[in-house]
Order: C-alpha cells, then sequence, then structure tokens
C-alpha cells in the first residue's frame, strides 16, 4: 500500500476525528498543507497550540479555496450549510470526503450541492471516545478498526482510492458498503447502544436523592460503563438520532420487542430462557474480543 499525498487538505472541524485525522497527515507528511476550521475561535486557538495545522481559519470558504481534499469533520446537522458555502470555490477534480456516522442522509444532502468534476467519497471511521474537541484526538486513534467508504454511484476509482489509502495510513481496514447498510448496521451497533446508555443514565439521574448517591457508590456493577457512552458529545448525538431517524426507529422496535419478552421471562420465573439469551450473548463478546475490536 502506497501513502498517499495532497497539496492542500482542508478539516473542517478540527475536533475529536478531525484532530486525529490531522495528526496522522502532519505525522507521515500526507499533506504540504492543512487548513484547520472550526466554529469557535477558543477552538482554533487550542488546535494552534497544538500545532496541528499549517494554517487556521473560522471560514470554511477560505480553508475549501484550491484544496484537493476536504474532510467534513463537524456534527452532521452542519454539513450542508458548509457545503453550500464552499460549493462555488471547490477546484474541479477536488474531493470532498466526510466522517459523519451516519451515510444515507450524507449522500442524500451534499451529493446535489457539489458542482460537476468535484467528487464525494462519503465515509465513516468507526473509531472515537467519548471526549471532544481537538485537544482529545489522537494518532492512533483509527489503529486496526474499521473504516467504511459508501460510494455513490458516481464516484469515479481514483478519489476512491485515493480516500481508501488515507484510512489505511491512519491504520484503518477500510470497507465498501451501501449507505443504506452501513445507516442499518451502525444503527443496532453503536446508535441504539448509545440510547440506550443515554436512558438508564437518564432514569437513574430522576431517582429520588437517596437512591442517587448509592447509584455513584456501586456503580462498579454495570451503571459505569454506560455512564461512559452516556458522557458522548450531547450535539453529535442528538444529529445521529435525527439524520438515522428510520434505521434507529426499526431496531429499536425490535430491541423492545426483546425486553418485553425478557420481562415476561422474569415475571414467570423462566429462568431457562433467561440463561439461553445470557449464554448466546456471551459468546458475541467473545468473537469481538477474538476479533480484536474489544
Ligand atoms: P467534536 O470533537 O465536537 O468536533 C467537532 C468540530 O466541528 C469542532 O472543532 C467544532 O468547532 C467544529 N464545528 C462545529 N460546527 C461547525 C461549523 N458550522 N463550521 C465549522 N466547524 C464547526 O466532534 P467529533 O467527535 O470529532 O465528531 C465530528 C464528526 O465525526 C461527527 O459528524 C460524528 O458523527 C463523527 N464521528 C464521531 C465519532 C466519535 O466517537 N466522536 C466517531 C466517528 C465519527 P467548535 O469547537 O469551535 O464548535
Amino acid at each position: 500500500m502506497s501513502t498517499p499525498h495532497f497539496e492542500r487538505v482542508a478539516i473542517i472541524g478540527i475536533g475529536l476525528i478531525g484532530s486525529s485525522l490531522a495528526r496522522i497527515i502532519k505525522r507521515d507528511k500526507l499533506a504540504s498543507e492543512i487548513v484547520a476550521v472550526a466554529k469557535r475561535p477558543e477552538t482554533l486557538e487550542k488546535a494552534r497550540a497544538l500545532n496541528l495545522a499549517d494554517r487556521y481559519t473560522l471560514d470554511p470558504v477560505e480553508a475549501a479555496r484550491g484544496a484537493d481534499l476536504v474532510v467534513l469533520a463537524t456534527p452532521l446537522s452542519a454539513y450542508a450549510d458548509i457545503v453550500r458555502r464552499i460549493a462555488d470555490v471547490l477546484r474541479p477534480g477536488a474531493i470532498v470526503t466526510d466522517v459523519g456516522s451516519v451515510k444515507q442522509a450524507v449522500v442524500r444532502e451534499l451529493k446535489p450541492l457539489l458542482p460537476a468534476g468535484v467528487h464525494l467519497v462519503p465515509g465513516h471511521p468507526v473509531a472515537g471516545t467519548e471526549f471532544s474537541g481537538p485537544e482529545a484526538g489522537f494518532a492512533e486513534l483509527f489503529e486496526d478498526r474499521w473504516c467504511i467508504l459508501t460510494p455513490t454511484a458516481g464516484t469515479p476509482q481514483a478519489p476512491l482510492e485515493k480516500v481508501t489509502r488515507l484510512w489505511q495510513a491512519a491504520g484503518m481496514k477500510v470497507v465498501n458498503m451501501d449507505p443504506a447498510h452501513h445507516d442499518k448496521v451502525l444503527a443496532i451497533t453503536s446508535h441504539l447502544p448509545h440510547l440506550i446508555a443515554y436512558t438508564i443514565v437518564g432514569t437513574a439521574t430522576d431517582l429520588e436523592a437517596a437512591l442517587q448517591s448509592e447509584v455513584v457508590k456501586f456503580s462498579a456493577g454495570g451503571f459505569r460503563d454506560f455512564t461512559r457512552i452516556a458522557a458522548s458529545d450531547p450535539v453529535m448525538w442528538r444529529d445521529v438520532f435525527l439524520a438515522n431517524r428510520e434505521a434507529v426507529l426499526e431496531m429499536l422496535q425490535r430491541f423492545t420487542e426483546d425486553l418485553t419478552e425478557l420481562q415476561r421471562a422474569i415475571r414467570r420465573g423462566e429462568g431457562d430462557k433467561l440463561e439461553a439469551l445470557f449464554t448466546r450473548t456471551r459468546a458475541i463478546r467473545r468473537s469481538i474480543v477474538d476479533a480484536k475490536q474489544a
């Protein structure tokens, strides 16, 4: 695998994901110039202090002008407005890619906004933490994780390959997928678990004060793992649920049915049913560990 080279990479959204990618591009000298964009001046100052890029601006248009690679790494709800603004200054042959956790909505929204000759390569590096901002990023974030690209019918091979090699340089295993399939897979593997975590932590927070202090004290019993997930960025996750509404609702429906069945088994004292399910789920955990994704 040869490493790709870009002239100017504009990273719009220099947060956890954007800054981690910037660190790799810098480390491996994958671009002649990196331009970092944030919404607030204080974020840009943090990025500057960390020396993540060569230029810093609050203006996506200034960053995208002349860039051969534009990486959208903001919350999903900001994408369309940014692309509307930068569309006119994108140079022919430029690649626009993204890192968003939902893919169908991205393709649907962005494709009509881009001029002919600019290539959209939607992507999702499936790696992250519950932390946000440029100081939370690190170059090893993507190592040995999967990156899903969802090229559209019109995406030529060359830009697709270049983005593939970029994520491979970050240590990722890259796979191509249909956007609708991506959204279903991620709805069950990522979005629903976050929803459940947000719910259970919310329920515990609403308990009366006496119980609440015990919840923190005895959190190692399982609750602690949910609080880590439920500490994830509120804006990012609001956008994920709104952008992947259909797939999340479908998975939630199935989950609710299964939960009701479990509830019935507990009420009826059907230990065999409970044990059978818990045995099956334990095997899933083992397969994740075996696949080195634990
Ligand atoms: P983050 O750490 O909060 O970073 C978001 C960045 O976007 C910040 O630099 C923010 O700047 C900037 N931004 C927000 N609105 C903007 C706008 N209108 N114009 C320019 N910049 C803007 O978020 P993240 O965790 O990196 O997530 C970014 C994307 O990655 C999301 O679309 C998410 O779906 C995807 N993703 C996240 C994870 C994860 O685990 N976190 C994993 C895979 C993919 P300010 O700080 O100035 O507001």
